[in-house]
C-alpha cells in the first residue's frame, strides 16, 4: 500500500471500532493516495486533515474545506474524495500541479478564526511544499491571510489574483465551441441557442461572450435580478429556474448547482450539448452513460470549468492576466482530446477525460523514474 498516515499532535480517536479502521485503511489504498497527514492542536480544538493525492505533476494544489462533518471518518473520506479530483483537474488543465486538498473538522460560522487557520497554517508549513493551499466552501480570503502568517504555501490571497469567474467563463465559452466543432463540424456560435442555467460570476460572463458571437441565450436564475441583468445586456429570453431543462436549445450550459444531470432532468433535456461551469453535474456516473446513450455530447465538468484552477496557478507562478485566458482558452483542445478517446475506445466523455488525466501523469511519472 502507498499510502502512510502521518499523525503530528495528538490525533483523537477517529476509528476506534475494528470494522471502520479497516475500511479506512481500505479506502488510503484505493486510490493510492501519497500521503495524509492528521493533526490536533489542543488550545484551538483545531482537528485537520491534509490528503495528498499526487505530486508527480507538481506540488498538490487544492483548497481548505471547513465543514462540520458527522464523523472524522467522513472527513478524511471527504478529503481523499476532492484531493484526487483535484490531481485530475490539474491534469487534464495542462498545469505543473498534483492533487491535494484539506479539511477542517468544526463550526465554519466560528468567530475565533485566526489561532484556527494559523494552527491550520502550521500543518501546511510542516508539509514542505508538497501541499499547497486556498480558499474553498467555508473559507474566505481573510482565513487565507491568517494561513499565511505561518506558511508561503497558499494562494488565493487578498488583492491577488481576483475573482476567478472571468477566467473560468472564458474556458467554458472555448469549451463550448469545442463542442460545436465535434457535434456540428464548426465551433461558429452564431444562431445557436445556450440554454444557461444560473446568471452569476460565470455564467454572467459567459451570457456576455456567447452573446458576443450571436448565439441566442434563454437564461434562468432564482435570483430575478440576475436574470433580469442578463436579458437586458444579452438580450436573452428570461424562464423559470425549472423550466431551464426543457427548453429545446444546442446548449444547455450548467453554471449554478451539481447533481443537476439526473433521472428528471434527463427526461426532459432536449439539448445537443452539455457544457457549462457547474462541478458535479452528474448527479450518479450511469447519468453520464444515459447522456452518451441519448447521443447528447457531455463537456466533462472538471475540465470545462478548468479556468478558476489556472487562474489560482497565474497566482502562484505570477503569469499576467492574458496568459492566464490564453492558458484557459486551451481547455478548447483538451475537450477535442476528450471526445477523440471517447470516440476510439467508445466510451463515455467522463471516462475519457480521467482516461486523458491518467495518461498526462504516466508519461511524466515515467520520464521522472528514467532520468533521475
Ligand atoms: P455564483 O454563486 O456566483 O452563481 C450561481 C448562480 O446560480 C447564482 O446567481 C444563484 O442565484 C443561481 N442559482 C442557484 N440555484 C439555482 C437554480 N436552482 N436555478 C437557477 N439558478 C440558480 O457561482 P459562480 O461562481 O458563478 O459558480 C457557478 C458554478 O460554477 C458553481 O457550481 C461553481 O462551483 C462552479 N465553478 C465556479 C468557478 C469560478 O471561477 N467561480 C470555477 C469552477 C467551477
Amino acid at each position: 500500500m502507498k499510502a502512510r498516515v502521518k499523525s503530528s499532535g495528538s490525533l483523537s480517536p477517529a476509528v476506534s471500532p475494528p470494522p471502520a479502521s479497516a475500511e479506512l485503511f481500505a479506502r488510503l489504498a484505493e486510490h493510492e493516495h501519497e500521503q495524509v497527514s492528521l493533526y490536533y492542536e489542543p488550545s484551538t480544538g483545531y482537528r485537520g486533515i491534509i490528503a495528498i493525492h499526487s505530486t508527480v505533476l507538481g506540488p498538490a494544489l487544492g483548497g481548505t474545506r471547513f465543514w462540520h462533518y458527522a464523523s472524522d471518518v467522513e472527513a478524511l473520506v471527504d478529503a481523499l474524495r476532492l484531493s484526487r479530483g483535484m490531481t485530475y483537474k490539474a491534469a487534464v488543465a495542462g498545469l505543473n500541479l498534483g492533487g491535494g486538498k484539506s479539511v477542517i473538522i468544526g463550526d465554519s460560522t466560528t468567530t475565533r478564526r485566526e489561532p484556527l487557520f494559523r494552527a491550520h497554517g502550521r500543518h501546511v508549513e510542516s508539509l514542505k511544499g508538497r501541499y499547497i493551499t486556498a480558499e474553498d466552501v467555508g473559507t474566505s480570503p481573510q482565513d487565507m491571510e491568517y494561513i499565511k502568517a505561518e506558511t508561503n504555501h497558499v494562494t488565493g490571497l487578498i488583492g491577488r489574483s481576483g475573482d476567478p469567474s472571468p477566467v473560468t467563463a472564458y474556458g467554458v465559452y472555448r469549451g463550448i465551441k469545442a463542442c460545436a466543432r465535434y457535434r456540428y463540424g464548426s465551433d461558429d456560435l452564431a444562431g445557436k441557442t445556450v440554454a444557461l442555467q444560473g446568471c452569476g460570476h460565470v455564467g454572467y460572463h459567459l451570457a456576455k461572450l456567447v452573446h458576443a458571437e450571436g448565439a441566442h441565450l434563454v437564461a434562468s436564475d432564482v435570483d430575478p435580478l440576475r436574470v433580469a441583468r442578463v436579458v437586458d445586456e444579452c438580450q436573452a429570453q428570461g424562464v423559470p429556474p425549472d423550466d431551464i431543462y426543457g427548453v429545446h436549445a444546442d446548449v444547455f450550459a450548467p453554471c449554478a448547482l451539481g447533481a443537476v444531470i439526473n433521472d428528471d432532468t434527463l427526461k426532459v433535456l432536449r439539448v445537443a450539448i452539455v457544457a457549462g461551469a457547474a462541478n458535479n453535474q452528474l448527479a450518479l456516473e450511469r447519468h453520464g452513460d444515459l447522456l452518451e446513450e441519448r447521443g447528447i455530447t457531455y463537456a466533462p465538468d472538471y475540465v470545462i470549468n478548468g479556468g478558476g484552477l489556472i487562474n489560482v496557478n497565474a497566482e502562484l507562478a505570477g503569469w499576467p492576466p492574458e496568459r492566464a485566458r490564453a492558458k484557459a482558452g486551451e481547455i478548447y483542445d483538451a475537450l477535442l482530446r476528450v471526445f477523440e478517446i471517447a470516440r476510439d475506445e467508445g466510451i463515455p466523455t467522463y471516462r475519457a477525460a480521467d482516461r486523458l488525466a491518467e495518461e498526462r501523469i504516466a508519461a511524466v511519472a515515467k520520464v521522472r523514474r528514467n532520468l533521475v
